[in-house]
Formats: structure tokens, C-alpha cells, sequence
């Protein structure tokens, strides 16, 4: 059983969806996601396939080199790569959310012109540098610092988390560039080429979302001009506006894509697996315990696709969406860990093996509400635009 997109869509929307899903089927079998997983490692030739189908324009404007932005068009590519785990979906996500995505809303036009064609074709990825040894979801307090000398920025400090460091042609990195000023009036946004002088990085040992390393990076005097800076020199302490704007909401919705793939994945694999295992002498999708629990789980995602797909359209319409897409990401990354549990269950040992997808499902799941912005952020975020107060 594959389990099917329930709601209305576009027709080319459909007809991306399915071919994404072909291509998932005919290129990602599993004992290349098993191969990936052990060895934390994506298809680098998978990749530039799936690029030559144009999905890296879906959220750059034609001007540029795109297919113009389209947000629910972005998300259904990543909800079918995320049927096949982390190792699609990661790097299309790295190109075309971390790359297009932020460029297109807070890039210079000099950068729009020179970064966006190239992140349209699949060319560039982008790895993401907020989280420090000491700050996780505080991103306001980054002790990462940047000096300005002359024409330049020279930055010194640590990342830590972060994902494809190691092979990123930037990585898009929080700094503090005012030590002395308030906080949110002190940060600014800069892209540091992933092979500048200065920058290195080591591994960091983890469970989930092995498509590659997250890594520790030390930048040592690592120099780039001011016109690094993102949006352009004028942008200089400028960055708490981006770290709340557009490109955040539409974030949120890109881990709550990938989250409601792997549940579906899940899903799907619980649900098949139920019907063909036979435990006193009938498939044990017959005991009701058992029927319960994919019933239940199917009623969730089902509640998962609705939020997603609400506040992709809504962010699509460049509509007010903060509110929608915390709420998305929220519910799905929670309700991604009860659909993961139930999951597990069904599928007794066999589950804790590596026969199956469950158990890389089952860790990248439980990731998932702490990676993003943890549940709780999101909680603190809609309880701030929602003014509750004491
Ligand atoms: C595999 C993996 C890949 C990652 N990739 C990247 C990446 O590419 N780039 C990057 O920048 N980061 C990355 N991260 C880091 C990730 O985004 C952080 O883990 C996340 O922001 C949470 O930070 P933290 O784990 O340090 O938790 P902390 O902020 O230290 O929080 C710990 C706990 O306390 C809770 N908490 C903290 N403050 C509050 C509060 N005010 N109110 C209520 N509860 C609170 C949190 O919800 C959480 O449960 C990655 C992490 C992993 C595991």
C-alpha cells in the first residue's frame, strides 16, 4: 500500500508529485537507503538527476532563473523525497530552501543575480549556521563574532550542528556584529565559503537524519568582503528582521514536509506489514489493538497533510502565515513521534532490526521536534502572537 494525497491540488502539482514519487520508487530501493544511512552519506549522481528535473527553481522567481516561487509545489517535492528517508530530501532542501528560499527573500540584487540561476540548476548548497556549543534555540545570543576592518568582515567562533558543513560551497551563518549594542540590533546574516581560509569543521556522531554529517566548525580570522553580508552591506546588524520574516515561516514548513514524509513512510510500511505478518493464525492487522493503532496513526496524519497543506497555501499567497506554519510545525513534529511509537509497535522485533525502514524512521521521527525550532519554541511563539500573557 502507498498512501495517497487526499486533498485538492493543483493539476501540476499532481503531476509533480507523481513523478517525484516514480522516481523514488525506481531510484532510492531499499538497500540504497540502507547503504546511505550506515554509511551517513546522499546520492551525489541521484541528485543531479533529480536537479535536471528543474525542482531547484520551485522557489526562485523566473527573473532568475527559476520556475518562479512555488511554495505548495516545494513542499510536495519534499513530503515524496522524504518517502525514501533523508537523502533526497536534504540536499534538495540545502539548494532550494537554505540557498533559493533565503536568497530570493533577503539576498542583495547583486547576490540574486549571481547566487540564484546557479541554485536554480542545482549548483550551490547551502548549509546552515545557527546553533553554537552554547546556543540552541536562543539564536539571539551567538557569540559567533564578526569585526569589521576596512572592506571586510572577519569572523571568529564556532558553530556547532551543522548539517553538510563539510561540503557546502556557503554556509549562511548567524554572527554577532555589535557586542556592544542590544542583542537583536547586534546580528547579522553572512555567507562564508564553505573552503575559506580559516573554516573547519569535524563530524559529530548522531542517530538521526544520516543522509550526512552535522559538524562542529571553528572559524579562525576567516575573511570575506562586506558584500558577503547578506542583503549587502546596508545589512550590517540587520538580520533579526530575517530570522523572522518570510523565509522563517516557509522553514517551518520545510522540516514539517520532511517530518510528514518519513510518518507516512511509516505509515505505509506498519500498515503492509500488519496485513502479511500472521500471529494466531490471522494477519495481526485482525487483532483489534493492532487496527486500532494503524487507525489511529492514519486519523493523525491525515490531520498532519490538512496543517501542512493550509499554511503552505497560505505562505504560497504570501499571506500572514507565522501563526499556521508554528502550528504545522508543531503538531507534525509531535504527532510525527505518536505515528512513529504506534508504528513501532506494530511492527514488534522487526522493528528494532534493520529489515525494514522503521527504524531510521523511528529516529529521524523522534529529531524531529527538537531540530528547527524545538516544540516548545514553536509554543512560545504562537503564545507570543497569540498576546497570551500573565
Ligand atoms: C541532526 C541534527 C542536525 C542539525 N542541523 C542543524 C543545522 O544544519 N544548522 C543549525 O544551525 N542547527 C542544526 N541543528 C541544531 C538544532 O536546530 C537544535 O538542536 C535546535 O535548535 C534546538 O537547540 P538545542 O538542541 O541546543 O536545545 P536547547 O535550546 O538547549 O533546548 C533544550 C531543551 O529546552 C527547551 N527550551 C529551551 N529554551 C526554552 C524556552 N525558552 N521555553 C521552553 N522550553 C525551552 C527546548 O525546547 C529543548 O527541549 C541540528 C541538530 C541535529 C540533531
Amino acid at each position: 500500500m502507498m498512501i495517497q494525497n487526499t486533498l485538492p491540488e493543483p493539476e501540476h502539482v499532481t503531476a509533480l508529485r507523481n513523478q517525484i514519487r516514480r522516481f523514488v520508487v525506481e531510484k532510492a530501493p531499499r538497500h540504497r537507503r540502507r547503504a546511505w544511512d550506515k554509511s551517513h552519506d546522499w546520492p551525489r549522481d541521484l541528485f543531479r538527476e533529480l536537479c535536471d528535473l528543474g525542482v531547484c527553481g520551485l522557489t526562485i522567481a523566473e527573473e532568475h532563473g527559476g520556475l518562479g516561487q512555488d511554495i505548495v509545489a516545494a513542499v510536495a517535492v519534499i513530503e515524496e523525497l522524504s518517502r525514501a528517508g533523508p537523502f533526497l530530501a536534504g540536499p534538495f532542501i540545502h539548494c532550494a530552501f537554505y540557498g533559493g528560499m533565503n536568497i530570493s527573500e533577503n539576498g542583495s540584487p547583486t547576490q540574486k543575480a549571481e547566487l540564484l540561476p546557479r541554485l536554480a540548476r542545482g549548483e550551490l548548497l547551502f548549509a546552515y549556521g545557527l546553533s553554537e556549543p552554547d546556543v540552541g534555540g536562543d539564536l539571539s545570543s551567538v557569540k559567533t563574532r564578526g569585526r569589521v576592518e576596512g572592506n571586510e568582515l572577519v569572523v571568529n567562533g564556532a558553530k556547532r550542528w551543522c548539517t553538510g558543513a563539510d561540503w557546502a560551497d556557503y554556509i549562511y551563518c548567524l554572527i554577532n556584529t555589535a557586542p556592544d549594542s542590544p542583542r537583536r540590533e547586534a546580528l547579522t546574516f553572512v555567507l562564508i565559503p564553505g573552503n575559506a581560509k580559516g573554516v573547519t569543521t569535524s563530524p559529530i556522531e548522531h542517530v538521526n537524519l544520516r543522509y550526512t554529517a552535522s559538524s562542529d566548525v571553528h572559524f579562525d580570522n576567516v575573511c570575506v568582503p562586506l558584500d558577503a553580508i547578506v542583503g549587502g552591506p546596508a545589512k550590517l546588524n540587520k538580520a533579526w528582521g530575517m530570522l523572522a520574516g518570510r523565509a522563517l515561516d516557509v522553514e517551518k514548513l520545510e522540516v514539517a514536509a520532511c517530518t510528514f514524509g518519513f510518518a507516512q513512510a511509516a505509515l505505509d510500511e506498519a500498515w503492509t506489514y500488519a496485513q502479511e505478518r500472521v500471529q494466531f493464525g490471522k494477519a495481526i492487522a485482525g487483532h483489534q489493538a493492532v487496527a486500532h493503532r494503524l487507525v489511529t496513526a492514519r486519523t493523525k496524519l491525515e490531520a498532519c497533510r490538512h496543517m501542512l497543506y493550509h499554511a503552505a497555501h497560505l505562505a504560497n499567497d504570501e499571506k500572514a502565515c507565522g501563526v499556521e506554519t508554528s502550528m504545522a510545525k508543531l503538531f507534525i513534529a509531535d504527532t510525527g513521534v505518536e505515528i512513529a511509537l504506534a508504528c513501532q509497535q506494530v511492527m514488534g522485533a522487526y522493528a528494532l532490526s534493520d529489515a525494514y525502514d522503521i527504524d531510521r524512521n523511528v529516529r529521524d521521527l523522534l529529531g524531529m521536534p527538537i531540530v528547527g525550532g524545538s516544540s516548545d519554541m514553536q509554543r512560545n511563539n504562537l503564545a507570543g502572537l497569540w498576546r497570551l500573557r500573565g
